[in-house]
Order: structure tokens, then sequence, then C-alpha cells
């Protein structure tokens, strides 16, 4: 007998320090599955109680009270505000009309780092351009005194593939049109709905570069006019718009990330960290964009650590001021850059289902990446090949060389409502909703009683 004991010892010690994930882990995602209202609370409660919470305003620095009052009712310890400035910008007035020779009104939101035209607006030329890739080839000076449509248009894909295709326009097309004598820039939103509902998003001025006037038209409003651009070339008119932005740059301002943590039995071990961003775009609520991925990842950090105290520290970072240009995930990688991450990742692409399993490890621990897989395939996610760079305001993970996961989502809908004004909550499927958390908690439980490095040293 007592060499048999011996035997078991041998064999089962081994086979437990590689894995000591909580039993009761997975009966806590499959409750998630059923009945998590952790996720819906906090994002029904944002949405309602704040609202729009655009980067550097009052109504961000109410969304970081509201969520530092919602996580310590929630159990989360070291709940902490970590405030830095940035440079903020705020939407005027935002009016687009066809002069000649087919007087009417379109659809137009500004794009964020957008200039103004006065309030008196600009008239001026239209000059269509048909994609990027035109626009890039026009000449310059070319577009002198003229305003630049790039009409670029944005398919469906369910990994959101789209967006990496059609955002240069919203990104660079402004700056592009202006480095080439245009007046003003509007583009075709970078959207995949047929509404009125322009698609705002920042856009970017190299340093030094005075920011034009720059907006996107709704899609329907864009179809109308690459039509009439057709009927007046035609005719062999010119096609005049009048636009009247009136954003302003209001200097440094005030913006912040919330952080918070379920500490683990050994916090000298590097933590989980779980990101979201706290503020949105200013059109709509921000409950796609990013009010679910913040309910996401605490209801997540709430089951595992209802299974059971995890080894390692889980950390939330709450970004600030991601829309804007990354503020706050960059804050933080700058405040934290020598506390080192064991893996980290984001929420931050709406509320559907998560559908597929990518990381940065898959060759390098196919281990742990078959455990994580085999754990979530119950909840419809597939494997991949795909090597993970991780969302935006894990930049710390990226500056360390640590390991990143990304549990992607479907992505069919998301650009229907992103940056919109229909980006509200009833566009959020509880049902999907709660296979986010599902799918996370078991994710995150695993990973979090983890002893051994995520990633390991190549
Ligand atoms: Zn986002
Ligand atoms: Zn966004």
């Amino acid at each position: 007998m007592r060499t048999l004991a011996l035997a078991l010892v041998a064999v089962i010690i081994p086979a437990a320090a590689a894995a000591e994930t909580p039993a009761g882990l997975a009966a806590q995602a499959d409750e998630a599955l059923k009945s998590d209202q952790t996720a819906w609370d906090f994002v029904e409660g944002i949405t309602t109680e704040v609202g729009p919470r655009q980067a550097g305003t009052e109504a961000e620095a109410r969304g970081r009270a509201w969520a530092q009052d919602w996580l310590s009712r929630n159990g989360f310890a070291r709940v902490m505000l970590e405030p830095y400035k940035m440079d903020t910008w705020l939407r005027g007035a935002e009016r687009a009309e066809v002069v000649t020779p087919f007087p009417q009104k379109l659809v137009i939101a500004a794009l964020g780092d957008s200039g103004s035209t006065g309030e008196g607006g600009i008239t001026a030329p239209v000059v269509g351009f048909s994609s990027y890739a035109k626009l890039e080839a026009a000449p310059a000076g070319s577009l002198k005194g003229k305003i630049a449509f790039i009409d670029h248009s944005m398919r469906v894909t369910q990994d959101g593939s789209g967006y990496a295709f059609a955002g240069p326009v919203r990104w660079t097309g402004p700056a592009l049109a202006a480095s080439k004598g245009a007046v003003a820039a509007v583009i075709r939103s970078v959207g995949t709905d047929d509404h009125r509902t322009p698609h705002t998003g920042g856009t970017t001025f190299a340093e030094g570069v005075k920011p034009i006037p720059a907006g996107a038209l709704s899609n329907p409003d864009a179809d109308n006019l690459e039509r009439m651009l057709a009927r007046a070339g035609a005719r062999g008119a010119e096609l005049t718009m009048k636009l009247v932005l009136t954003p302003r740059f209001v200097g440094q301002t005030e913006s912040g990330n919330v952080v918070s943590e379920i500490t683990g039995r050994d916090p000298s071990l590097p933590p989980v960290l779980l990101a979201c961003h706290l503020d949105s775009w200013d059109l709509g609520t921000g409950a796609i964009d990013d009010g679910a991925g913040c309910g996401i990842i605490a209801a997540a950090a709430r089951h595992v650590a209802a299974a059971g105290q995890p080894l390692r520290t889980i950390r939330l970072l709450f970004a600030g001021a991601e829309e804007t240009g990354v503020w706050g995930g960059n804050a933080y990688a700058a405040a934290h850059a020598k506390e080192p991450v064991a893996v980290a990742m984001e929420s931050d692409f709406g509320a559907d289902r998560v559908w597929r399993l990518d990381t940065n490890f898959t060759a390098t621990n196919p281990e742990l990446y078959k455990r994580l897989a085999n754990a979530v395939a119950r909840f419809g996610v597939s494997t991949s090949a795909v090597d993970a760079s991780g969302g935006a305001d894990i930049e710390i993970a990226r500056q360390q060389g640590g390991a990143v996961i990304e549990l992607q989502q479907d992505g069919t809908r998301y650009f229907d409502l992103h940056h919109t004004a229909d980006d509200t909550l009833d566009k959020i499927d509880p049902a999907q909703l709660r296979q986010n958390v599902a799918v996370w908690t078991q994710v995150v439980g695993i990973l979090a009683n983890e002893p051994g490095p995520i990633k390991p040293a190549e």
C-alpha cells in the first residue's frame, strides 16, 4: 500500500502543478451563459446614467466616477483613478448641402480632429474619388480650392477585416487630400449600414499640418452624391457643395484610466490584464463601443473569483480616451512599464458572440492553447492559426513582448452601428452578451490559475 501511495503522489503532483484550474470554473462559465446579469447591469447602467462619454470632456469624467462606484459596489479591490492630460476636440455645427446643380441637404458628421470651416462655411467644387488609391494617384496641387469626396466603400466581414481595408479613408484620407490642396474632405462613412446615420471617428493630421474640415456622409447620402457627380459630369457641369463644420480644439483637459483588481493568492506573480475603454463617441450612448466590453471583462472577473480566489491577480483597465488617440492605453503603458504582465486581453468589438480564439502563443505554448480551445469549444468558439496582436489599450503587453489573446467576436453587425447615433443599448442581444461573459470566464479562469509563463520566451 505504501509503495502504491508514493507512486500515486509521484504521478499526481506534477499533473496538478501544471494545471490548477478550480473545479468550479466550468460550472461558473455555464452559469454565466445562462444567467449572467453583471455585464448587462454595467452597460445598461452607464448608458442610462451617463450616456455619451467623449474623451476629455466632463461627460467622460462622470463615466469614470460612475465606473469607480460600480466597481467598488461589485467587489473589486484597489479601485483607482489614474489621471492624465490630453488634447481635446469638440464637435460643433455640422451641415452639408449640394448647391449646384441638384440643390439638396446631405447628412454629415464631423470626424474627430477635423478643422473648422468657420461659421460661414465653405462653398467649393467637389472632386470625387472612388477609392483611396485613386486619391493617392491624384497629381500634387490638383485639389487646390476643391472639396475632395472619398467614396471608398466598406464591405461586411465576420472578422471585421473590412475595417482594415476601408479604415484608412477616415484615418488619413483627409490629410492626403489636404496635401494635394483640398480645402475640405468629405468621406463615405466607414460603416456597413444603409441608414442616414453617419459614422464619426478620429482622423489624423501630421504634426504641424493645419487640419482641414473633414466629415463623413451617411451611406445613402454618399450614394446620392455619387449619382449626382455622375449626372453633373455627364452634363459637363461642376458640382458645388456648401459645408459648415465648426468643431474646435479646446487644448489640454483631464482624462483618466480606472483600474481595479481581483487580488490573486500570489500577488507577486505578474497579473492577467483585462482591458476595455470607458470613453465613447458623442453621437450614441457608447453601448457596443465600448460599454459592453467593460461589462464583459468585469463580469468574467467576478465569475472567476466566484469559482475560488485565483492564483494570479486579475487587473482591470477601464481605459479613458481610446477613441481620440489611445491616450489612456498609452498612459497606462508609460505608468506601468516596469510591471510585467502575464497576459493581456481587450474586449472592444461590440457585444455579439465570440467565435474564434486567437493568441500570440498558439505555436510556442501549444499545450496551453489546446487547453483553452478545448474549454471554450462548447460555446461555439473555433481554433485559429491567426497571430493575435491585441487591442488598442493593451499597448503595455506589446511593449513587453508579452502574451496576448483575442477572443474574436462576430463583427457582422458591428460596423452598422460603430460610431453612430445608433450605438445604443437596444442593439445588444443579451444572450450573445452572456456568451461573451461565459467564454471570457472560462479563458480568464484558466490563465489566472496558470503557474507557468503563458508565452514562453522564444
Ligand atoms: Zn472601441
Ligand atoms: Zn470606437
